[in-house]
């Protein structure tokens, strides 16, 4: 009989919570506005012939390497950082192979790393989520092969000293070391500059957070050369689709559009970090577009938005997350409606003013 491998067949499955999204979409970190208009106007133009060939990635890679200011054998664009991820793991890692991530962080790295069979370490963050650097460095060994950190980290916003990067990537010369760049632009500090001193050095970026193509699925991946020239191997040449080819250069285009929304979201973030501290709420002040908070009772906390029209994301179920809810921030007139639907839930919950403070 047919049965998947044994590293597959004990995969947990990750189904995010994607039915019945209809509300204002602070659940995913996504854009809650949209592309560029740019974007939407190159998508208008497109016509049978770009849809009948099949995708040429290298045009759109060599203008995005020269907007990084890397040369295009260095880049790679993906099918969204996950794909990178996925790729990473299936260059590098074999069965009973070590990779290490910090808990909390993006589920998928785990599940990728656990579907090559490999020992996934898990490194638990300090207290209130701080990059537990020491800890993680004293886990290298000569087995660790592949290092996933997302910085800022999902869900927490927190971000790893850029020293502790270097540090990570000197200690561990035979391992990948992925800096997973998925929240930058809301950031705005990159290991992009330092790449070039480091062979095992990743970094990932997406164009699904900050430039609103999260369902066009396209990110890059930047490595050493002769490293990613191993990369390319196990990627398909066809892994973006022509539509996402076409559109990504209109997106980079429109830097003003980015960094528009990109300012209204960090005044949002802070405005919502200001209400949370008002009303007595433990939350982690965040470096991405998005704000981790104790609220205490999630699932009715979650319920209590989504009656007002908010979708935000349960997160109590992971690592140190308890009673934990993520909330994406959008530009002014979103965190308006956020704010308003927020003081809301809190006062029919009874969790404002302090009750849970620990
Ligand atoms: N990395 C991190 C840290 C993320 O939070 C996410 C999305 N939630 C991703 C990667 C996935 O990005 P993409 O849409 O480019 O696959």
């Amino acid at each position: 009989m047919l049965s998947p491998r044994e590293a597959v067949r004990t995969l947990p499955s990750y189904h995010p919570p994607l039915a019945g999204r209809d509300g204002l979409r602070l659940d995913f970190n996504e854009n809650t506005v949209g592309c560029s208009p740019r974007v939407l106007e190159r998508l208008r133009q497109l016509g049978p012939e770009q849809l009948a060939r099949y995708p040429e990635r290298d045009p759109v890679e060599t203008t995005v390497a020269g907007l990084l200011g890397i040369a295009p054998p260095e880049l790679l664009l993906t099918n969204g950082v996950d794909e990178a991820i996925h790729l990473l793991c299936e260059t590098y890692l074999e069965p009973g192979d070590e990779a290490l991530i910090v808990v909390p962080t993006y589920s998928m790295y785990r599940i990728y790393m656990m579907a090559k069979g490999a020992d996934v370490i898990s490194v638990p963050s300090g207290k209130d989520f701080v990059f537990p650097g020491n800890d993680l460095c004293n886990r290298i060994t000569p087995r660790t092969r592949l290092i996933a950190i997302a910085n800022p980290n999902n869900p927490t916003g927190t971000v790893a000293p850029r020293e502790d990067l270097l540090r990570i990537a000197r200690a561990a010369p035979s391992a990948a070391l992925l800096v997973d760049e998925a929240y930058f632009e809301f950031y705005g500090q990159s290991m992009l500059p330092r790449r070039p001193e480091f062979p095992n050095l990743f970094v990932a970026r997406t164009f699904s957070k900050a430039y609103g193509l999260a369902g066009l699925r396209i990110g890059a991946l930047v490595g050493d050369a002769d490293q990613m020239r191993a990369v390319r191997r196990v990627s398909s040449p066809y892994n973006v689709n022509a539509v996402a080819l076409a559109c990504l250069p209109e997106a980079l285009n429109d830097q003003d559009y980015i960094q528009r929304y990109v300012s209204e979201v960090r005044e949002s973030r802070a405005r919502l970090e200001r209400a949370l501290e008002a009303s007595g709420i433990r939350f982690w002040p965040s470096q991405g577009n998005f704000v981790l908070a104790r609220v205490g009772a999630a699932a009715s906390f979650v319920e209590h938005m989504r009656r007002r029209g908010i979708l935000v994301r349960d997160r109590s179920g992971d690592h140190g997350c308890e009673g934990c809810v993520r909330i994406t921030l959008g530009p002014r007139a979103h965190a308006d409606r956020l704010l308003t639907a927020l003081q809301e839930a809190l006062e029919e919950l009874g969790i404002a003013q302090g009750a849970s403070r620990p």
